[in-house]
């Protein structure tokens, strides 16, 4: 049993080290509150068996604390340190983490430029997504094709991809839980990338990027710093092409947002 435990603990020291420079990652503060402990006690292996004897009460509470907070799934994974997007695509690809894994037929992992300036990121994929396995195909693909050219960027020359890599079904939101499992690949993603500046694509990407439950309309117009690691990203938000299809008059608002969105960039680059 004590070997599980320091098992546990070295794992979760290895995972920590992945998550703990990510100031986005409100997600993880239980991973954070284990660290903490972990750093409190340092001889932690050493005083478990101690501790066994003096304070079970208090063992039992910190074992179960760090047997509940560290999902061994995501802890050994080699992912973590790739360095090139498609060796992470193929490290990831077969991933069953959550439910989705099961009725997907092709993981969505992203698509276009690894040396992107800019990522765009939306919610999931959707049937068509889902159906050829590439982020932002169908009617709603080509409108946002459409709306990057207007703005004097080529489909090739951006990054294009979601928080969510398998579709969910009905297209219903992402659960919490999937999105805890899946968005660490996206962080790993835009660590890889390095891009200047993101353009989040609707309520559901724009929420989870930026932990708020805020409308869109009050995000719209705004420049938010995404911290990626110790890298600092121009973070903006627009409507969903997919929206824009249900409601045109949206086309105005997103019209303005990318207008915006292209003055950064040129300001970002030239500087
Ligand atoms: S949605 Fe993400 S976490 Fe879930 S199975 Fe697909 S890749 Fe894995």
């Amino acid at each position: 049993m004590e070997n599980n435990l320091n098992k546990i603990i070295e794992n979760a020291i290895h995972y920590l080290k992945f998550v703990n420079d990510k100031p986005n990652c409100d997600i993880y503060t239980d991973y954070l509150k284990v660290k903490e402990e972990v750093v409190e006690d340092k001889a932690i292996d050493a005083v478990y068996p101690q501790k066994i004897k003096e304070e079970e009460n208090i063992l039992v509470k910190e074992k179960q604390t760090v047997q509940r907070n560290v999902n061994l799934s995501l802890l050994t994974e080699s992912w973590m340190e790739i360095e090139k997007l498609d060796e992470l695509d193929k490290a990831i690809c077969k991933c069953k983490k959550c439910n989705l894994g099961k009725s997907r037929l092709n993981f969505v992992f992203g698509v276009g430029n690894p040396d992107a300036d800019v990522v765009l990121v939306g919610e999931a994929p959707g049937a068509e997504e889902d159906k050829q396995g590439i982020p932002f195909v169908g009617r709603a693909g080509k409108l946002l094709t459409d709306i990057l050219k207007a703005i004097n960027f080529s489909r090739d020359e951006v990054y294009i991809c979601n928080i969510i890599k398998c579709r969910p079904p009905e297209n219903r939101n992402p659960l919490p839980d999937e999105i805890g499992k899946c968005e660490p690949y996206l962080l790993r993603q835009l660590e890889i990338i390095k891009p200047k500046l993101i353009l989040s694509l609707g309520t559901f990407a724009a929420q989870t990027l930026l932990r708020t439950r805020e409308p869109l309309g009050k995000m719209r117009g705004k420049i938010y710093d995404y911290m990626v690691g110790d890298q600092k990203i121009k973070l903006m938000v627009t409507y969903h092409p997919a929206a824009l299809l249900r409601n045109p008059n949206w086309k105005k608002p997103t019209w303005e947002d990318v207008q915006m969105f292209r003055k950064e960039y040129d300001k970002e680059v030239n500087n």
